[in-house]
């Protein structure tokens, strides 16, 4: 007997080249392979009897072999093999091409089950199969390749669906079940399969029903286990106390004034929101969206101002150097007149600033001063989450791109000290739909900016065929040509690092080479050192760069005002709300700026999806069209998202995940720390990584 555990090497008849495969699909153990379902079913539930067949309809038949030969056509390209079946109906020509060893399988007096479709041909009638299996003994009862329903799995070279059914079959007849996590009650409260039962349904189902209420199962179960890992943080994360900080009406009002814009009434709302969060005794879990350049980090300033003036340390944390020391440069400036101490801290400087004036100092000054917290505002990147760096009274602390942090590295920064733990404000510019915002988050608190600054012109963006594509490269050399700078994005290429570079490599060879020889050309992309791409960035915005090529994966969210065009290559591949995002990047300066999104395919609904972005008003409201027309999992991205796709499926029922969640409510609420479900709670630790989405 096998069990969930055993691994699959234990199986036999998977040997190490059967293994390698399984490796590919991410299979090790029996339970990984029972996990592995089929994305559809072949329909072979049609027994017919030889006489019964119609020409066209596909159907199984059950009969005697009474000859068999394989031949070569006449012009020796192809193998025949030829044979006639019988039942007690009639008799059956079959013809299979091109499986000269089914010779050495099927042979004379043997019976077997067929499934395929009757041919009707100039020269004759016969029936081609798509699926056959010898039957022993005229035993029909073991039947799992002609049979009701075949299940179709993803296939890698040399491990076929065929083979997968073998072997799943296999594990199916000889493993010990675990006890089902799921409790009872919901079992029978929601009417769903056990664990085994629907195992055995989802591979190999007895009709399209149990397939469905299988699958539903496995729908249940696996939101259920999501909405109770952020119930429960919820729940953890209110027993927690946050620091008291009062609004300091006069400080505000003395940084608006000083401000040369006027905010935005969605700003006005998200600072009101967050000032309101700041004042209870419980941390703040708030989510600030808004796109690229709809002015995030002055609200975040203002929550900063407003922790400083009740003496508590604010630590704001930012994906990249070149983002840290641009909220650093912006800080210093927006804090010139407030007798501040600002600090930052990257694995390449430590500095500070007060009043506009900047030293920089050693680490060791550095984190004593911080130690002793002279510094009040301390910026940076992961190095602000290093052991030696201390925040003695931390009272908020804020998320810059906040998805490229992993919880652990957010855990970090809010430390609980004596039950308090700081005040948290992420933010993003990747807007997730609220659907699936209320999912993940629960009822984590979320401010949008869904409006740009106004003196903002809007970019001109259009779709680029190929036959035009010389035309905008002579507007891109013109724009060039008047001093402006340019940033190309080459196409998503799915987790491969090697494919991506070799793809922003050669579009640099060809613009490099041959359509602006004479321009400065650089790229950047994931391979290269921190530094590399940091001196690159710095290099592009001190214009000494003209065009810069980069993949989709760096995000390149900093501020370069003098950049005007932004050119997506093969745009019909990026998500709506993503392609919306490159755009932010230009358009920030006084010049007129514009976006290029080019693409081959003349697929009209890539068309049509593109041609959204040319109305939409703002990234959410794109991001709602993405979900709907493309799924959670494409929309989310896998790579961003790290979801496993099942859970994806899982997201797209809205009805289920109210379920889930109002049961994972209840369930926590009765039994805060799942002690009498041991099952789920090793469920919960095993799925923890999950998290790792979350907020
Ligand atoms: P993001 O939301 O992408 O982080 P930033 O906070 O960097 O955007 O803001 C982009 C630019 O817009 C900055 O130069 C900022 O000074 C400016 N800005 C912010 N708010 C306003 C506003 N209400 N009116 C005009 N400009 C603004
Ligand atoms: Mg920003």
């Amino acid at each position: 007997m096998f069990d969930f555990q055993t691994p699959i090497q234990l199986i036999p008849g998977v040997g190490p080249a059967y293994l390698k495969r399984f490796y590919k699909l991410g299979i090790k153990t029996v339970g990984d392979l029972l996990f592995y379902f089929p994305f559809r079913y072949e329909d072979f539930s049609q027994i017919k009897k030889i006489s019964q067949l119609t020409p066209d309809e596909v159907a199984t038949i059950v009969g005697k072999i009474l000859q068999i030969k394989t031949f070569r056509t006449w012009h020796k390209k192809m193998f025949i093999t030829e044979a006639v079946i019988e039942d007690e109906t009639g008799t059956l020509k079959v013809i299979w091409f091109n499986q000269p060893f089914l010779m050495k399988n099927l042979k004379t007096n043997d019976w077997i089950s067929i499934a395929g479709r009757l041919s009707k041909e100039k020269n004759g009638t016969y029936f081609i199969p798509s699926h056959y299996e010898k039957i022993y003994q005229q035993d029909f009862s073991n039947r799992r390749e002609t049979a009701g329903l075949i299940p179709v799995y993803s296939e890698t070279a040399g491990l076929s669906s065929r083979a997968l059914r073998f072997f799943i079959k296999k594990c199916l007849n000889q493993t010990r079940f675990p006890i089902d996590p799921l409790p009872l009650f919901l079992r029978q409260k929601y009417h769903l399969l056990d664990l085994k039962t629907a195992l055995h349904q989802i591979h190999f189902p007895t009709s399209l029903i149990n397939a469905e209420a299988a699958k539903k199962r496995f729908h249940f179960e696996n939101l259920f286990i999501l909405e109770l890992i952020v119930t429960k943080q919820r729940l953890q994360l209110k027993q927690y106390r946050g620091f008291y900080i009062k609004s300091n009406m006069e400080a505000l009002k003395k940084f608006t004034d000083k401000l040369n814009f006027q905010l935005t009434q969605n700003q006005k709302n998200a600072i009101l929101d967050i000032l309101k969060d700041l004042q209870k005794d419980k941390p703040m879990n708030r989510l600030l969206q808004g796109d690229v350049g709809s002015g995030k980090t002055i609200v975040a300033a203002i929550a900063a101002l407003m922790t400083v003036k009740n003496n508590y340390q604010v630590a704001f944390m930012a994906p990249t150097e070149i983002l840290a020391e641009q909220h650093f440069r912006t800080f210093t400036q927006l804090f010139k007149d407030f007798d501040i101490t600002i600090g930052l801290i990257t694995s390449a400087t430590t500095q500070i600033s007060w009043n506009g004036l900047v030293s920089i100092l050693t680490k060791k000054d550095f984190l004593k001063q911080c130690a002793q917290q002279q510094i009040q505002i301390i910026i940076g990147t992961h190095a602000l989450i290093q052991k030696n760096v201390r925040f003695p009274h931390l009272g908020l602390a804020i998320i810059d791109e906040q998805h490229r942090f992993g919880v652990e590295q957010r855990k970090k920064l809010l430390e609980n000290k004596n039950n308090f733990i700081p005040h948290l404000l992420s933010m993003t510019a990747t807007p997730i739909p609220r659907t699936l915002a209320l999912t993940l988050w629960g009822d984590l608190d979320i401010s949008s900016i869904k409006e740009l600054p106004k003196n903002r012109k809007p970019i001109i963006t259009k779709i680029i065929t190929p036959p035009q594509r010389e035309k905008v490269y002579q507007f891109i050399r013109s724009q060039v040509q008047a001093g402006r700078q340019v940033f190309v994005i080459c196409p998503l290429i799915n987790n491969s690092l090697q494919l991506e570079v070799k793809s922003v490599t050669q579009e640099y060879e060809k613009l490099k080479k041959e359509v602006f020889p004479d321009l400065s050309i650089a790229m950047l992309h994931g391979k290269m050192k921190t530094e590399t791409k940091d001196s690159i960035m710095k290099k592009f915005l001190n214009q000494e760069i003209d065009i810069l090529i980069s993949t989709s994966v760096i995000e390149v969210g900093i501020d370069v005002p003098n950049a005007t065009v932004m050119m997506i290559e093969g745009a019909e591949r990026f998500g709506l709300a993503q392609l919306y995002q490159f755009r932010g990047r230009v358009g920030r300066g006084n010049h007129q700026s514009y976006c290029f999104l080019f693409t081959e395919t003349s697929n009209a609904n890539s068309h049509k999806r593109l041609e959204a972005i040319l109305k939409a008003k703002n990234s959410f409201e794109l991001a709602e069209l993405d979900l709907q027309m493309r799924g959670p999992g494409e929309f989310l991205g896998k790579r961003q998202s790290g979801l496993p796709d099942y859970f994806m499926e899982a997201l797209k029922n809205l009805n289920l995940i109210e379920i889930t969640k109002k049961e994972a409510e209840n369930l926590l609420n009765t039994d805060p720390t799942l002690n009498k479900y041991p099952l789920l709670k090793e469920k919960i630790e095993q799925q923890l990584s999950i998290l790792e989405m979350l907020h």
